[in-house]
């Protein structure tokens, strides 16, 4: 994964690289979550750094070694900096290498799919689910709570997609498992593969 670095020891506000994503995510979804959600998860890591003796530290770095709120919001910044990063309206389609380690360890890309949106879905309350290389590098799908990332648990992470209400509410109501199974179509896997 590419780390992200602050400037003049803050972070900067991620780029959301479009407005929308045509029926899968809305334009209004996207400003509440974008221009909302994640810019209050800057502002806090922003205003919580300063003292913290994590300073210049790769945003990954910061997740890896705090803890309570300082965790919580440079979690939710790596957090959706990915997730927004991974989507297109003109996706690149799955690569050969990305489809072979899939096949071989889930069986099929339809297998992968299948899990990845099962575990989406049944994870309990707020959270992501991920895709991520070990460090044997063999690819799992992990549920996370709240604002956890798989770097802390030694993984490398390449897809996630975000389960916290505030992602999918306004399109999708309660309906977890449309907007996961709708993700796809906007899933760009030339920045999965850029991951890896
Ligand atoms: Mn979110």
């Amino acid at each position: 994964m590419r780390d992200i670095m602050p400037v003049n020891g803050l972070f900067e506000m991620p780029t959301l690289p479009y407005e929308g994503l045509g029926d899968i995510i809305s334009k209004e979804t996207l400003s509440f979550h974008h221009g909302k959600h994640l810019k209050a998860y800057v502002d806090n890591l922003n205003k919580m750094l300063p003292g913290s003796g994590m300073e210049n530290l790769p945003l990954s770095e910061v997740v890896k070694k705090s803890e309570g709120g300082l965790f919580n919001n440079a979690g939710q910044v790596l957090n959706h900096a990915m997730y927004f990063e991974q989507f297109s309206n003109q996706t690149s389609p799955m690569g050969e290498k990305m489809k072979v380690l899939l096949e071989r360890d889930f069986g099929s890309v339809e297998a992968f799919k299948k899990e990845f949106e099962q575990k989406g879905a049944t994870l309990f309350g707020s959270g992501w689910v991920w895709l991520s290389v070990d460090a044997q590098g063999k690819l799992v799908i992990t549920q996370q709570k709240n604002a956890e990332n798989p770097v802390t648990m030694g993984l490398s992470p390449l897809l996630t997609f975000d389960v916290w209400e505030h992602a999918y509410y306004l399109d999708y109501q309660n309906r977890r498992a449309d907007y996961l199974t709708a993700l796809w179509q906007v899933v760009d896997w030339a920045v999965i593969e850029s991951r890896l």
